[in-house]
């Protein structure tokens, strides 16, 4: 076993780290323990782990002690021979399988459980969309644990700060529980980053189809929206955050277009409509002030009645 810091200094000694890859390697294995104790891995023995950037691999040590089986992947040449001389008995046995690419456009194997990692930060949000789409083709994934940048981590979060809601809140949450682990500080890496980190645990949820969600609907007598309307409504009103809804949703959304049954001629009628069924002044609020259980209502009330109108006319 080699610490985390043993990990990098044996890797920096025959290579430079590479800031566009992100390279700011853990070495400190309290941050290595805290993020094997998120991921719960101690219990678990049939886990397909998708570890991604793996540097000089501390964390990788750690995942493959667990009996769980690793896939790495990596874009960088010298980090993958490093690996390759550090952990050839666990290649060799197949514990390790480890893939020389670039994570965003590699087709990621079937049957990931759970996803591991300390990624560059510039990465972040493109591979929280990869993930997204994923989820909807292949229900074994069930956890991940990023470490992002700590202002990142507070706008998939939110928790009672209402000006970190925005599209990363709302599009993560429908996927997925949040918590946050703890925070990092620069010091925890080499070389330092200039920004505090923080772990984030997603679990894998589907919130439309929560019975919470359901029984909502149906005391409403709503039928479940789609998550591409619910991001269109909120991702609109997000664009202009400081306005009042019905001034931003008085045009109908570019998104929303006829070919989802939404006919420009009918949106005035549409969009008047369903704030008359939402709480008194709802018109007025501004989209920071909406609960995610506003936005699925209000998206609900829309789709009942672009229904409405479509089979009027
Ligand atoms: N997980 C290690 C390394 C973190 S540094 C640790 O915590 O110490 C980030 C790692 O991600 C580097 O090894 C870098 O080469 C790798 N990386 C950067 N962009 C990548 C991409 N697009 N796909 C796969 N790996 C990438």
């Amino acid at each position: 076993m080699y610490t985390s810091r043993q990990l990098a200094e044996i890797f920096l000694a025959s290579s430079s780290p590479k800031r566009s890859l992100g390279q700011n390697f853990i070495i400190d294995d309290k941050v290595i323990n805290s993020i094997y104790e998120l991921a719960q891995l101690e219990k678990k023995n049939n886990c397909k782990i998708l570890e991604i950037g793996l540097g000089p691999g501390a964390l990788t040590q750690k995942l493959l002690e667990s009996e769980n089986k690793v896939v790495g992947v990596e874009i960088d040449n010298l980090v993958c021979k490093h690996i390759s001389q550090i952990f050839r008995k666990e290649i060799e046995s197949g514990n390790l399988e480890l893939i020389n690419g670039d994570v965003l456009d590699l087709k990621w194997p079937n049957g990931i459980t759970d996803i591991i990692a300390n990624i560059p930060y510039q990465i972040s949000s493109p591979l929280l969309e990869k993930i997204s789409h994923i989820v909807y083709n292949d229900n074994n994934l069930k956890n991940c644990i990023f470490m992002f940048q700590e202002e990142f981590a507070q706008r998939i979060y939110v928790g009672k700060f209402i000006s970190n809601r925005g599209p990363l809140w709302i599009s993560v949450s429908l996927d997925w529980d949040i918590t946050l682990g703890i925070k990092i500080p620069p010091s925890s890496f080499m070389p330092q980053p200039k920004v505090h980190s923080r772990l984030v645990h997603l679990k894998r949820r589907d919130l439309l189809n929560s019975e919470k969600v359901k029984s909502f609907l149906k005391s409403k007598n709503l039928k479940t929206p789609s998550v591409r309307l619910i991001k269109a409504i909120s991702f609109t009103s997000f664009n202009q955050r400081r306005k009042k809804l019905r001034n931003t949703l008085r045009r109908q959304p570019t998104k929303l277009k006829i070919r989802h049954g939404f006919n420009p001629k009918d949106w005035e009628k549409i969009i008047n409509n369903a704030f008359l069924s939402m709480r008194e002044f709802f018109s007025d609020c501004r989209p920071e002030e909406l609960s995610l259980m506003d936005w699925i209502e209000f998206s609900a009330q829309i789709d009942h009645f672009k229904n409405f109108y479509q089979t009027s006319t």
